[in-house]
């Protein structure tokens, strides 16, 4: 397999830069909480992964979340990226020592229930044409294969937030 130890700040980075314009354009308000640096060796944090397809899930989990907040009255993404500590909050799949990586938004949350049909193939609330309801069903298996997890940790008014664990590497 491709799979390998793959630089997380960067390809977030890389993902972010291909939406630049468009969250410009629609004054969407981006925070980014990155935590670069792995806690045990002091070096870059790098997850088990393929770097192209990491950026391909994070560009899919990016574009859900303009889609969401575009037309809403707030407009932000979170990005937020952590090691998960023993016992803290961790949820299913989680192990500690794992990369979180978290994608919020302040859209209007997922118009499913249960909201785990978005991982559905060709699942889409979209109009016809703009969306074809295959990113989240790729980016599942895409994460599985890396030995990770990608799930809903959260949808309501309030926003969506997708988290995506990772093995460190
Ligand atoms: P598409 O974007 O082509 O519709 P996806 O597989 O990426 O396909 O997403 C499937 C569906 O999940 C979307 O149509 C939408 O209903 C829902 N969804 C995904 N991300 C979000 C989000 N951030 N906020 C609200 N709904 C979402
Ligand atoms: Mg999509």
């Amino acid at each position: 397999s491709r799979l390998g130890a793959v630089e997380l700040g960067p390809v977030i980075q890389g993902a972010l830069s291909l939406f630049g314009n468009r969250l410009r354009e629609e004054a969407v308000a981006v925070e980014l909480a990155l935590r670069d640096s792995d806690p045990d060796s002091g070096g870059p944090l790098r997850v088990r992964a393929e770097e192209v397809r990491l950026e391909q899930v994070l560009v899919n989990l990016l574009s859900n979340a303009l889609d969401a907040v575009a037309g809403a009255p707030v407009r932000r993404i979170l990005i937020r990226v952590g090691v998960v500590e023993t016992g803290q909050g961790a949820v299913e799949g989680e192990e500690a020592g794992a990369v979180r990586i978290e994608v919020r938004d302040s859209g209007p949350g997922i118009a499913a229930e249960p909201v785990g049909q978005v991982f559905d193939p060709f699942f889409t609330t979209k109009p016809v044409g703009t969306g074809l309801g295959l990113g989240l069903s790729i980016s599942y298996n895409i994460v599985r294969d890396f030995g990770g997890v990608l799930s809903v940790a959260e949808s309501g008014p309030g926003g969506t937030a997708f988290v995506l664990t990772l093995t460190r590497a």
